[in-house]
């Protein structure tokens, strides 16, 4: 049954009120934040408000020492994997929109096969598969992708996790994802503030907003428990939409026990046959480090993720500041990564303001002492929603993570680490050694680095 559990009027009034929250009140909330204790929306609403440069520095501070404590220095890393960019909405952000004329195309299995070979060669094993919505990209062909995918094997592994973005469907098709072994369902509402998400959404199926507001009720019904929600900011009033993912994640932690595994800040981008002046919301990038910090210490537990959207520099602080999964490498257009390779001129869904190769990503997050992580464990191993949740918040993930993401981390060195990679990167694992409890595991990344010292180093993939 299809609800609509934002509440604009309470949103907004909480908004109002904060706009009044005196700094005592603030300071105590921080205080509470500090303690990892959980903030009301009023005090959540306050903190986004403020503007008052020492409460600014401490929600810095305090999400950073989050972020520090439950992720360590882990940063897991996936790539987007575009198939189809047709498309019969209508959105006024998006360069697929049915009304932009370009030749559209849908991906062959074969075509498939390339372009995961090449995302596979940059190292990558986790990815995020992503369609626009049309009748030529049906459920049946999103499934025959992701068999395609996890059937493939290469002489360093396979793909071990696919997430899939594509429109809110119905409970049964979401059965169909759920068969074929997704990984996270991944689905932006865009905007919770439901007048705006009318103007932007100008015609087809996505227009319904309780229709796509409702799609991980949806999905959680047909045995997905892994979702991961995010608002485009730049559409709608960027406080509004953090206060509406904050309700959506607890409308479902009270209906499945379980809220968002992940939370993904896409911000407006420049697109073709759009014009980024015209959307007048635009968030600056002092503000959006903020609402990074603010969403860090509402949602210790759940994942964020950030995009190539976000330039170089924007990747660097917000990194700091609570994002936990970045991409690397990505094109966002159909057949972009076999077109790379070949000069091809082509119609990205935007225009990505991070345009480094993975290696130089990679290399980069390495030299600022974290760990590239290319962990699927959990995925594998069964530990999706509240099995994931409980274990995040007992604090025992890190116990988990930090092996796993070393290991993965030594066969990415391995497997694709020219010589001066594995020297750094084994000198950066050496430091971790002491950080892992378990005495097997220990002795098993000392054999690793030794490992990764030992072998054949090998010329990058770019
Ligand atoms: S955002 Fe998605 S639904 Fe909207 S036009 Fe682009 S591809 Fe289609």
């Amino acid at each position: 049954m299809s609800e609509n559990f934002i509440n604009r009027e309470y949103i907004e009034d909480l908004l109002e009120k904060a706009k009044f929250a005196d700094n005592a009140g603030i300071s105590l909330s921080l205080d509470k934040a500090e303690k990892g204790e959980t903030l009301s929306h009023g005090e959540i609403a306050a903190l986004l408000k403020s503007e008052n440069p020492e409460h600014l520095a401490r929600i810095f501070e305090i999400a950073g020492n989050i972020k520090k404590r439950i992720y360590g220095n882990r940063i897991v890393m996936f790539a987007p994997l575009y198939v189809s960019d047709y498309c019969v909405n209508r959105c006024a952000y998006c360069s697929f929109n049915n009304t932009h004329n370009f030749n559209r195309h849908k991906l062959t299995m074969d075509e498939l096969r390339e372009e995961v070979k090449m995302l596979e060669m940059m190292g990558h094993k986790r990815l995020a598969l992503e369609a626009g919505e049309h009748d030529q990209c049906s459920i049946d062909y999103i499934v025959e992708c992701i068999k395609t995918i996890y059937g493939m094997k290469f002489e360093n592994g396979e793909i071990r996790r696919v997430n899939v973005n594509i429109a809110a469907t119905t409970t049964e098709n979401y059965r169909k994802l759920k068969s074929a072994q997704i990984g996270t369902y991944i689905l932006f509402q865009e905007t919770y503030h439901e007048p705006t998400y009318d103007k932007v959404h100008l015609a087809g199926p996505k227009k319904d907003f309780i229709f796509h507001l409702n799609a991980f009720d949806r999905a959680q019904d047909a045995g997905i428990d892994d979702v991961g929600g995010g608002v485009l900011f730049g559409l709608g009033d960027p406080y509004f939409d953090v206060m509406g993912l904050l309700i959506h994640n607890e409308h479902l932690e009270e209906k499945y026990g379980t809220g968002f595994h992940t939370i993904s800040v896409p911000r407006l981008c420049q697109a073709e046959g759009m014009n980024i002046g015209d959307f007048p919301n635009l968030v600056d990038d002092e503000t959006f480090a903020k609402i990074v910090a603010v969403i860090r210490i509402a949602v210790p537990f759940t994942g964020m993720i950030l995009s190539t959207r976000e330039s170089h520099e924007m990747r660097k602080k917000l990194l700091r500041l609570g994002i936990s999964q970045i991409s690397a490498g990505s094109s966002t257009e159909v057949g972009g990564y076999v077109k790379r390779r070949q000069n091809e001129k082509t119609n990205p869904q935007f225009f990505v303001n991070d345009e480094r190769d993975a290696v130089s990503i990679i290399t980069e997050l390495m030299d600022d002492g974290y760990i590239p992580s290319f962990c699927t464990a959990c995925y594998r191993s069964g530990r999706t929603g509240d099995r994931f949740m409980s274990l995040a918040k007992s604090g025992q993930i890190g116990n988990v993570c930090l092996p796993n993401a070393l290991m993965t981390f030594c066969e990415y060195s391995m497997d694709y680490g020219d010589d001066s990679f594995r020297e750094k990167a084994s000198a950066l694992i050496e430091k971790e050694i002491p950080r892992i409890d378990n005495e097997t595991i220990r002795r098993k990344t000392i054999e690793n680095i030794e490992k990764i010292r030992s072998c054949a180093g090998r010329d990058f993939f770019v």
